[in-house]
């Protein structure tokens, strides 16, 4: 094999296919009940808008961005997310004029230049959703409430819920003092990353993976002992309404998000499906990015969900298996054939899946290949059936079979219970 996918990408077949396309589907459908209108952005964005909103000190711009030169020398970057796009979107076509709250959803690949490993890819696919103009803690809410209601419909019901406030420019500097003073005095044990960083984005240690970090931060001032009245009063609020939902969670005061952006509520959504760990879903409140990047001052909230996570635990609870078609031809000479051949065009454009064995073989092949393709009916023609102005068929599933009126193809499918 001369060519083969670079590392950490795939290709996604089917019958794997027809799970995401149940999961586009589903989100969809339940995103649209929650308000909300779908965007599409490009992938190739000028780098420094992703420099500027993620952060310069954070993980994904200091060493997952897909980063290239284009010809004309410009800096271009593979969106390693979707927060920035929609941002600078909504600021560049004038949304905000628009009446808020302005809701979008997005699907699509993403790439961070990452370690592969399960459910951890260079490209990846995420669906993502952002709301802007509302500062109140009840979209937060309505967004886990959706999120769960989106999972609980595709089959993942037992759900954990983390969430947290990171405070805001008011009350995260004095936090911000404090946890540099912590971490000053165990600069040693941090590692070379942290080190490197802590002075100038100490809230990223807090995010770090590395265990010898991880351990020593277990003892670091908590943010939530810091919050002012404003962040406190919201992230009260914001709990007040999952509980009103019966929404059970629990506050992580270390989770701080892998991106700078952040301002007050974060959350991670894990399933507790199959031992998995990591968060299928994840987000937070932005208040400051679009005033930040040069629009009206915008509070906003968004998630976005991976979906290779959930492929992967879907796919365990459930295969994903073939569909095979409704209707499979099988036919002996060739005026049967040509009765088929025009048959089938006629039951597809009535919304009928249907097939025909191109390759005149035997009719125990065809058989043989309708059982195989799954097909639910088998239509049987040859020049004794022609001749008698009929069309025999075999239910497949119910082991039945009899014969129809050559010219109520049609109407026999539209009354028959798949
Ligand atoms: P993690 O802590 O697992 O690296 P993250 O904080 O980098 O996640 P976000 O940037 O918040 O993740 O992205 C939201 C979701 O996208 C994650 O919860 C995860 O489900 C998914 N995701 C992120 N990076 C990858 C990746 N490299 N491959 C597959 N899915 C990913
Ligand atoms: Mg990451």
């Amino acid at each position: 094999m001369k060519y083969k996918t670079i590392k950490g990408v795939q290709d996604i077949l089917p019958p794997e296919t027809f799970l995401w396309q149940e999961v586009e589907q589903t989100a969809k459908e339940i995103f649209s009940l929650y308000g909300f209108k779908e965007i599409r952005t490009p992938i190739l964005e000028f780098t420094e808008l992703f420099v500027r909103s993620i952060g310069e000190t954070t993980d994904i711009v200091e060493k997952e961005m897909y980063t290239f030169q284009d010809r004309a020398g410009r800096s271009i970057t593979l969106r390693p997310e979707g927060t920035a796009s929609v941002v600078r979107a909504y600021i560049q076509h004038g949304l905000s004029q628009l009446p808020a709250p302005q809701k979008f959803y997005y699907i699509g690949p993403m790439f961070r230049y990452e370690r592969p490993q399960k459910g951890r890819y260079r490209q990846f696919h995420q669906i993502g959703v952002e709301v802007f103009g509302v500062d109140s803690p009840d979209v937060d809410a309505e967004l886990i409430d959706m999120i769960r209601a989106f999972l609980q419909r595709i089959g993942l019901d037992s759900l954990s819920i983390e969430i947290n406030s990171i405070g805001c420019e008011q009350c995260r500097p004095f936090y911000r003092e404090r946890l540099i003073e912590f971490l000053s005095s165990g600069v040693d044990t941090l590692c070379n990353d942290c080190q490197r960083r802590y002075q100038k984005n100490p809230l990223r240690v807090l995010d770090c993976k590395v265990p010898t970090c991880k351990e020593f931060i277990k003892d670091a001032p908590r943010i939530t002992d810091f919050l002012c009245d404003g962040c406190k009063e919201h992230f009260q609020k914001f709990q007040q309404r999952l509980k009103a939902l019966e929404i059970q969670y629990s506050i992580n005061p270390e989770m701080v998000r892998g991106l700078d952006y952040y301002t007050r509520t974060t959350f991670e959504i894990t399933s507790n499906a199959l031992g998995a760990q990591n968060a299928v879903a994840a987000g937070g409140r932005y208040d400051r990015l679009v005033e930040s990047f040069g629009g009206p001052p915008t509070p906003a909230v968004g998630f976005a969900i991976g979906m290779e996570r959930l492929i992967v635990l879907l796919s365990e609870l459930k295969p994903p298996r073939d569909k095979g078609p409704m209707v499979y031809f099988v036919t002996l000479g060739e005026e049967a054939s040509e009765f088929a051949f025009k048959e089938l065009s006629h039951i597809r454009s009535a919304g009928f899946s249907a097939e025909m064995d191109f390759r005149r073989s035997s009719l125990k092949s065809q058989m043989r290949r309708a059982d195989k393709a799954g097909a639910r009916l088998v239509f049987i023609v040859g020049e004794d059936e022609l001749s008698k102005g009929i069309v025999k068929y075999r239910d497949l599933r119910e082991h039945t079979e009899g014969e129809i009126d050559k010219q109520g193809v049609l109407d026999f499918l539209k009354n028959f219970n798949f």
